[in-house]
């Protein structure tokens, strides 16, 4: 039987910066995830890195300031994944009043203090671009990150198995009782059931961590959780230029329009209370014609449900603080930890923005109680290819480019924005595209799926498709295909 320090369940984005700092505390870590790293909520995210203007209106100031501070180090940590993005919010003679959105930008960029990102201004109608509505008035503009969501989480599992923790994907934790000083727990993968004891239990299984601790004998009353479904369509890029818009919708709540992919544009995100299982959630019609008035009420381009290239969605896991309307529950994180005997900690809500600082303070409750001395360390270390010189993936893609002159023109510039340094892994003793192997089609060759295989546990053509890249949208479906036979299905 496997003894280790920590067991974590759940692969997203929590559980894996959980592994991951524990690693590097010392800890010895086991990570189960049911299915792949990433394949439910952390991947299904709107994709931002932002301290959440929207949450101003809700006074959430101590989490808008959390996650500010997150964003800069979450963009020095890996600045292939994450990059600045600006935001234009039109302004619309109705909604909210613009000096309350003006109002609520300078306190934004006060939060946000005088280092990183440019602060906010204000716009005239000529400065909002081609593409919207001509009776839009101007409006103003902030910025914020995106990052690749699913990326992200890879490359806190790498950084953490690279510590020494062992990254379990397609295995499920059963059951888990406590012995003594030890959790035991039953882990299930490919048909076969074996044990692990460990000093503490991590459930970080998002939308399941309710039902988790049902299956955690001798635990205590689960908190109260709500699940609230979020959907986005992608569509045709709807507008030039690389700005994003934050859309005022007719019911007050906001929507993004965000560049994605170079010939998309992502609009999101819709708040459903969901109730059952949180398997399989997808976008509803309902939520589609949402979506797509928003569209319509602030682009010229006229789009219906035929011209959407593809739609997800996600299932927070809240902690409910009692608010009726679910757009308005908390979207900050909550650490359960129950000391009745060895630790159990649960990890209700949060986002993605603020893994890092949570995953610090679930460790910093933890490591005492496993007598480790191991202190914080995850605040100024880059995750596994970040360590871009001068921390310009522009420029460190340029000389890329340079050096891989054979290849084909766009690969070089791809690979740095999804690898970092860790493309001259992926490229290792390629000369030409010859050395590249099967072609998959857009720029997809054997040897990334192989990397991919080897260090990234892809096992699919979905992981390598939509999880470790969003090739998915660009690739034929024959490739795909060929793909799929490629993998082993
Ligand atoms: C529509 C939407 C938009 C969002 N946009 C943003 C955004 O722009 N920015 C931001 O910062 N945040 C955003 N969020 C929030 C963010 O996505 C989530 O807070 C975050 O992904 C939650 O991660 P998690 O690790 O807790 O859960 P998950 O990613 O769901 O991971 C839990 C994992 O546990 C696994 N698991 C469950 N049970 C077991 C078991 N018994 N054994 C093994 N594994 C198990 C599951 O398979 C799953 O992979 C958004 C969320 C949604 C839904």
């Amino acid at each position: 039987m496997e003894q280790v320090d920590l067991l974590v369940v759940g692969g997203g984005i929590n559980g894996v910066g959980i592994a991951r700092d524990a690693a590097g505390r010392g800890l010895s870590v086991v990570l189960v995830e049911k299915d792949d790293l990433a394949a439910h909520t952390s991947s299904a995210s709107s994709k931002l890195i932002h301290g959440g203007l929207r949450y101003l209106e809700q006074f959430e100031f101590k989490l808008v300031r959390e996650s500010l501070v997150e964003r800069e180090r979450l963009l020095r940590a890996a600045p292939h994944i994450v990059e600045p993005l600006e935001f234009v919010i039109p302004a619309t003679g109705s909604g909210r009043a613009a000096w309350k959105l003006r109002v609520g930008l300078l306190l934004y960029d006060h939060l946000a203090g005088r280092k990183g990102l440019p602060r906010s201004r204000s716009l005239r109608p000529n400065d909002l671009g081609d593409g919207l509505t001509p009776a839009l008035q101007g409006g103003l503009a902030y910025w914020d990150c995106r990052v690749q969501d699913s990326r992200l989480v890879v490359l806190n599992a790498m950084d953490a198995a690279e510590r020494g923790a062992m990254i379990l994907t397609r295995t499920e934790l059963l059951t888990a009782r406590r012995e003594g000083s030890h959790w035991i727990a039953r882990i299930h993968s490919s048909g076969h059931e074996r044990s692990v004891k460990a000093r503490a239990l991590v459930n970080a299984a998002g939308p399941w961590a309710g039902d988790l601790l049902s299956h955690v004998r001798g635990t205590k009353r689960c908190p109260a959780v709500r699940l609230v479904k979020g959907s986005h369509i992608v569509l045709p890029r709807l507008y030039d230029g690389d700005h994003a818009f934050l859309l005022q919708h007719r019911d007050g709540r906001v929507v993004f329009a965000i560049p994605f992919e170079d010939e998309f544009t992502l609009v999101g995100t819709t708040d459903v209370e969901w109730c059952g299982a949180p398997d399989g959630p997808s976008i509803s019609s309902e939520e589609t014609d949402y979506l797509l008035a928003a569209v319509a009420a602030y682009f010229t381009r006229n789009v219906t449900a035929q011209d959407i290239v593809w739609d997800f969605a996600g299932i927070r896991s809240l902690y409910d603080d009692g608010a009726s309307d679910p757009s308005k529950i908390t979207r900050d994180y909550r650490i359960d930890l129950d000391t009745s005997g060895p630790p159990l900690l649960t990890i209700f809500g949060g986002k993605i923005t603020t893994y890092r600082s949570l995953a610090e303070r679930a460790l910093d409750r933890l490591g005492p109680l496993l007598r480790k001395r191991g202190g914080a360390w995850t605040e100024r270390a880059v995750l596994p290819g970040g360590d871009v010189p001068n921390g310009t993936i522009e420029e460190y893609a340029a000389s890329l480019a340079q050096a891989y002159s054979g290849l084909p023109p766009r690969l070089p510039t791809r690979l740095a924005k999804a690898y970092g340094t860790r493309v001259e892994r992926v490229l290792e003793n390629v000369k030409s595209v010859n050395d590249l192997g099967e072609h998959f089609g857009a720029g997809l060759y054997e040897r990334e799926v192989e990397y991919l295989v080897r260090n990234e546990w892809a096992r699919t053509a979905e992981d390598v498709l939509f999880r470790r890249s969003k090739l998915g949208l660009h690739v034929r479906q024959d490739d795909a295909a060929r793909l799929r036979r490629h993998m082993g299905g």
